[in-house]
């Protein structure tokens, strides 16, 4: 009876692990980075990073939450929230369906309660495969009540970011997000709050210009792009060449707009350590 039990909740894991795109059937991945090749155990160990070249592929926000957080600890906040269509854009609505079938998200952004080395804190990850991460009224909804819980609970405040921005399809009202969003975050500091902001392949528009770029602490994943507008919307707007690896983390860092660059395999123990150094830094 348990072993039946335990093999369904197994099947069930690796269904949900194959829907958010990080676990195949094919035995071999193909990098997006160097088209190279690996066999996909390889791959799977090394929590979806390149073995040849280290390019840290995108992932799912329920995948990421899985290896960061304690066995046992996760617990969804706002599960339920959806998103809306205030401009009745054309598709918009099928579109949304669609990508929560396709993902089982309900919208980009999936806020949680967890633990990190027994460490409490409120965790929000945005999810790049649906509508690319980008904010609408419910992921800027989302952002801003996690702080908002985060502030009530006095717990630190955990973002992975990945996002190509504003959502278009929203028009005025996913803008709007941006103040929200950056307001939320500058109530819950200035009362106190830790926030911690992770970013990830790739991080741009809207987002960028707004809540992930306002972190206590800046942290990033190698190679993530991370800028406003795209390098190829600048080069065509200056009409000048940018520099070897502009908008990448490692030059980010160089040019003091980052704290630290976490590989994927470290973020537990990075986060561990950040998390019990401030519950110290906060006992009378
Ligand atoms: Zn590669």
């Amino acid at each position: 009876m348990n072993q039946t039990f335990s093999r369904r909740r197994d099947r069930l894991l690796t269904y949900r692990a194959m829907r958010e795109g990080n676990i195949t059937s094919s035995r071999r991945t193909k990098c997006a980075a160097c088209g190279e090749e690996s066999p996909r155990l390889e791959w799977e160990r090394k929590l979806q990073v390149c073995p040849k070249c280290g390019f840290h592929a995108p992932v799912g926000a329920y995948y990421r939450l899985s290896n960061i957080l304690d066995p046992g600890s996760f617990q969804e906040l706002e599960g339920n929230l959806s998103p809306a269509d205030p401009l009745a854009f054309p598709g918009y609505s099928a579109k949304l369906a669609g990508l929560e079938e396709e993902t089982g998200l309900k919208d980009a952004a999936v806020t949680a309660l967890g633990r990190v080395d027994g460490h409490k804190a409120v965790f929000s990850v945005l999810d790049s495969r649906f509508l690319m991460g980008s904010m609408g009224t419910a992921v800027g909804e989302k952002i801003a009540r996690a702080a908002e819980y985060a502030e009530k609970k006095k717990l630190p405040l955990v973002i992975f970011s990945a996002s190509g921005g504003a959502r278009m399809q929203e028009g005025i009202f996913s803008l709007m997000q941006m103040a929200k969003t950056a307001a939320a975050i500058q109530r819950f500091q200035s009362r106190g709050g830790l926030y911690l902001s992770c970013l990830t392949h790739p991080t741009t528009g809207g987002v960028t210009a707004s809540f992930a770029s306002l972190g206590d602490i800046m942290l990033a994943e190698p190679g993530a792009l991370i800028g406003f507008a795209g390098p190829r919307v600048i080069e065509q707007t200056i009409k000048e060449k940018l520099p070897e690896g502009f908008q990448r983390a490692e030059y980010l860092l160089d040019h003091g707009f980052l704290d630290r660059i976490v590989p994927r395999s470290e973020w537990r123990s990075v986060l561990a350590q950040l998390l019990a150094l401030h519950e110290k830094g906060g006992q009378p």
